[in-house]
């Protein structure tokens, strides 16, 4: 905590905010290209990733510091991660366990130290692979498209129901499948189906909104505690804003479900977190 008081500015400001007001929208997030996050204390050699990794398509964010890193993760969440263990701040090691606390992303530790007791703390940790330092980067290449392969297959499918809406996650887009009674519940797309031609209407949700739905489909009938929705939707430092959660769900339920007041789908479990009910 004491770390973080001096860099995490943003966290200060939430706690400062009088509860009923509304909430910041969460940092921002792109879809589209792969992204990956470089963790690298050694210039030459965080150089020399990005611009392979750049020039190969993947889309990069780097950090030089543990707790960079984790900010970063936070703020810009990465497909995977490429992690140094002999960092200035904090032991790579101790960035995958806090890591791990609210995000799956796989992670490949690049380390000097080719000690078996190195790799296996790191992998317990949390790691998925792990490459000794100095590295071939087509083995590095390798081994990071096998991480984002096996990623992609325990990710459940992309299209998802939710009573009448249909959720695409990979295309980022939300249809409303006409009803036969039509109760316009005012989310500014009108209640215009009634009578005539029964279209599917696009469902516009915000950044944060997707952010939020996107934790949830990915972890359908399981319960996400709302520490890490909100660490991983705002950031570390932002666990204990409950009622941005609040705040948030109620309009994703206005926008998705059936019977607002009622969710059968996007369910509060009081005092511990959200569940996806399919
Ligand atoms: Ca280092």
């Amino acid at each position: 905590m004491s770390e973080r008081g001096r860099t995490a500015s943003p966290s200060a400001l939430a706690r400062a905010a009088p509860a009923d007001a509304v909430p910041p929208p969460a940092p921002e997030a792109s879809a589209g290209q792969t992204r990956v996050l470089i963790v690298e204390d050694e210039p030459a050699l965080l150089r020399a990733l990005r611009i392979d990794l750049r020039a190969r398509g993947y889309e990069v964010h780097t950090a030089a510091r543990g707790q960079e890193a984790l900010d970063q993760a936070a703020r810009w969440p990465p497909d995977a991660v490429l992690l140094d263990l002999g960092l200035p701040d904090r032991d790579g090691t101790e960035v995958i366990r806090e890591l791990r606390g609210w995000s799956d992303v796989p992670v490949i530790v690049l380390s000097g130290r080719s000690a078996a007791q190195d790799k296996i703390g790191a992998l317990d940790a949390g790691a998925d692979d792990y490459v000794t330092k100095p590295f071939a980067m087509d083995e590095l290449l390798a081994r990071l498209r096998a991480a984002l392969r096996r990623e992609d297959t325990v990710r459940p499918a992309t299209a998802v129901t939710i009573g009448r809406t249909k959720v695409n996650l990979a295309a980022h887009s939300v249809v409303r499948q006409p009803a036969t009674d039509v109760d316009g519940d005012g989310d500014g797309d009108g209640g215009g189906a009634a009578g005539g031609q029964a279209r599917p209407e696009p469902v516009h949700l915000t950044p944060t909104e997707w952010r939020l739905l996107e934790i949830l489909l990915r972890s359908p009938g399981q319960l996400v505690p709302s520490s890490r929705l909100l660490a991983q939707v705002w950031g570390p430092g932002f666990e204990h804003n409950a009622h941005y959660l609040r705040f948030h769900m109620a309009r994703l339920r206005r926008k998705l479900e059936e019977d607002p007041p009622r969710p059968r789908h996007l369910l509060t479990e009081p005092g511990m977190g959200y569940r996806y009910q399919p």
